[in-house]
């Protein structure tokens, strides 16, 4: 007999960290991963990937993932039965039901899941459980991105594909560290500043690419819109905008006009603290650009007026005419993590069913309910934020969270601890027994992004193939069969067998996505949505014909200038910003076990050496940071790249407990959290 040698795959998926969406090639020996490389002809990569998608999966072998379903019983977290744990969740649910109604569960989904996933979550809680009750990650960063861009231009995406930034001449980066947080993009974006595109970024840091940047702009956390209409008001005063388009194909001139008497450059210096020649030479650059290009993050969205602040970035190529023209690059959101703008583009939100149907249209409604043989609830459900609320007042006895860590993510960290335990019923899908998990009554085994089959949607909305390059480990199941099996034990059948078959249901349910399917997948690579017919190529560049508004124009907003949640003052004089870190990916529970991206072992902040100085810091000193809401225990690292008076750092070491820090406060509009102001203190050593 001859001895079978090795089997050796190569599986060609999507990277499932950042929301660049990376194509990737997987090879394996033996069902293990070995090597990932970036695939030569990925539709957003073309041969590129950084150091998470490349190397960054050595967690799926961990010794921590979790391979049984974990009961609470006696107060500890035991081994069960994948049987009876479901058996525990179904049961749990009916009691919750019959107790509290259909609004007393709750489903938090994620970034992590897959469309297909994500589709058939909120399909549970609608049908299943009878409840509008589910939101996702986005509540915690892009919410803000959809609620504006929907209100400027019809549709919760960004307009352009990231493929039009090579002709850009002007590329506007605002509240990002692409360099850091999405490397491939980042890196593209400088070699267009290197081959001659002006650079003019906006962030309080000196950020990657504000090393190369033509002008820095440094505005003070939380005054962003005070910035934009800043430049606005030189685009207007020096006749840099396009009349015509204006004309022709936006509303709202007269109105932003007032608003922006009032912010000439010496004003918005004296709010945002950038120098007025700064931001009259950063308008010019933008203003004068053939085809100017804006890209944004988190320091943009997770504000007290984070909607606001989009909007107001909108203006910008508005009055550009650089949006739905085909000059210029439009403005498009840095999304920051692998399926956020899917999460919510498969309905995982509380006001919105699949394809950004609102939940008070009744003929929306009405066609989801046609497909699913179901009553939509017309009831907006509960967001993230308004859940926590829910459970510690006794309103919510049941909530699933698939894919979250909600203890060290979401803001005040220490209520949301509360919440969960004041929850009846707390079901955790999870790879590794994470903070939530540790609170949760039952934790379900989940697959991870390489072992998964689905879809996601990438940054510039691309729907993309994610294929298993290896088998989960034995006793470890896919969100989508979770989800599933839980149904079953309701005694409701969800239909949609396969990933495939879910996402060919929603194609049904959501015009957007109509000409949308594995299939073509498969065969094309990827897709931008709005795809409404199989026969029609996807939209890569939005509203060349007409913006998706009601009368078709883009909407210039004249939100006023209104101040952050937190200002420093004498008991908390620094203003901490959160953010991301290279080679880290947010709560850090995959990145921080695998071991070649181990070249940190907790978390640092970062402050400018003028303020360590005075508190008698050196680096590598344990300090305590305190906010008005908690502590947390990080290491001083001296960086002349933070502005005197702001620190900065991450929260990819739950342990350290950043966010206990951060006000649950947040966006007026959307709920996002605003990570970005937190007037905090510091105290040499550890908490005591
Ligand atoms: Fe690409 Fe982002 Fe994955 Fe890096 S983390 S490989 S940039 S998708």
């Amino acid at each position: 007999a001859v001895a079978a040698g090795p089997r050796r795959t190569v599986t060609r998926t999507t990277c499932g960290y950042c929301g660049v969406g990376c194509a990737l090639d997987v090879h394996a020996v033996d069902g293990r991963v070995t090597v990932v490389s970036p695939a030569p002809d990925g539709p957003v990569n073309r041969g590129h990937a950084c150091a998470k998608g490349r190397f960054a999966h050595g967690f799926l072998t961990s010794p921590e993932r979790i391979v049984r379903p974990l009961l609470r019983r006696g107060g500890r977290l035991e081994p069960a039965g994948w049987d009876e744990a479901v058996e525990h969740v179904a049961r749990g649910l009916r009691e919750a039901v019959r107790g509290g109604g259909p609004d007393s569960v709750a489903a938090i989904s994620s970034a992590r899941a897959t469309n297909e996933e994500n589709y058939l979550l909120q399909k549970f809680m609608r049908v299943a459980i009878g409840t509008n009750n589910v939101d996702n990650c986005s509540r915690l960063c892009h919410a803000p991105s959809a609620a504006g861009l929907t209100a400027s231009f019809g549709l919760p995406g960004g307009t352009d594909s990231f493929d039009d930034v090579e002709r850009a001449d002007c590329l506007l980066v605002v509240g990002a560290n692409p360099v850091e947080a999405h490397p491939v993009v980042g890196a593209r974006l400088l070699q267009r500043a290197l081959r001659g595109a002006r650079l003019v970024v906006a962030d309080p840091r000196r950020v990657g690419l504000a090393h190369h940047a033509d002008v820095h702009l440094r505005p003070r956390p939380g005054t962003d819109v005070a910035l934009f209409h800043g430049l606005a008001h030189v685009l207007v005063a020096e006749g840099l905008v396009d009349g015509d388009f204006l004309r022709r194909r936006a509303s709202g001139l007269e109105e932003l006009t007032a608003v922006l008497a009032d912010h000439p450059p010496d004003r918005v210096e004296g709010i945002t603290g950038v120098p007025a020649g700064d931001v009259v030479r950063a308008a010019r650059l933008y203003g004068t650009a053939g085809r100017p290009a804006i890209l944004y993050g988190l320091g943009v969205t997770e504000h007290l007026h984070g909607t606001d602040g989009v909007r107001s970035l909108a203006n910008l190529a508005i009055l550009r005419g650089a949006v739905g023209t085909g000059r210029g690059f439009g403005i498009n959101p840095l999304r920051g993590q692998n399926n956020v703008q899917g999460a919510s583009d498969m309905g995982a939100l509380p006001d919105a069913l699949p394809g950004s149907a609102g939940i008070a249209d009744p003929a929306a409604r009405r066609r989801a309910g046609r497909v699913w043989g179901a009553e939509v609830p017309d009831r907006p459900g509960l967001r993230i934020p308004q859940m926590f609320a829910a459970a510690r007042e006794g309103r919510l006895r049941a909530l699933w969270v698939v894919g979250e860590d909600v203890c060290a993510t979401d803001p005040d960290s220490s209520r949301v601890a509360e919440a969960l335990d004041a929850c009846p019923l707390v079901v955790c899908s999870e790879l590794f027994l994470s903070e939530t998990a540790r609170r949760a009554d039952v934790v379900l085994p989940a697959a991870a992004w390489p072992e998964k089959d689905g879809t996601f949607v990438n940054f510039d909305r691309r729907f993309q193939r994610v294929r298993p390059a290896v088998a989960a480990p034995p006793g470890v199941r896919s969100d989508f069969d979770a989800v599933h099996a839980v149904a079953a034990a309701l005694g409701t059948d969800l239909g949609c067998p396969s990933p495939a078959a879910a996402l060919d249901e929603c194609a049904r349910v959501a015009p957007l996505f109509a000409g949308i399917s594995h299939g073509r997948l498969d065969r094309e690579g990827a897709v931008h949505w709005p795809c409404p017919d199989p026969g029609l190529p996807g939209t890569a560049a939005l509203y060349r014909e007409r913006f998706a508004t009601p009368d078709g124009l883009a909407r210039l907003a004249a939100p006023p200038y209104l101040p952050p949640g937190e200002e420093p003052d004498d008991d908390y004089p620094l203003l901490l910003v959160t953010g991301r870190r290279w080679p880290h990916y947010n709560s850090g529970s995959m990145t921080r076990r695998t071991d070649n991206l181990r070249i940190e072992d907790a978390e640092r902040l970062d402050l400018h050496p003028d303020d360590a100085s005075r508190l008698g810091l050196r680096d590598g000193d344990p300090l305590t940071v305190e906010s008005r809401r908690g502590r947390a225990a990080l290491t001083a690292r001296t960086s002349g790249d933070v502005p005197p008076g702001q620190v900065f750092c991450a929260f990819h070491f739950p342990s350290g407990g950043v966010n206990n820090l951060v006000s649950d406060r947040g966006d007026t509009v959307t709920s996002c959290p605003e990570y970005k102001v937190v007037a905090v203190r510091l105290r040499p050593g550890r908490p005591g």
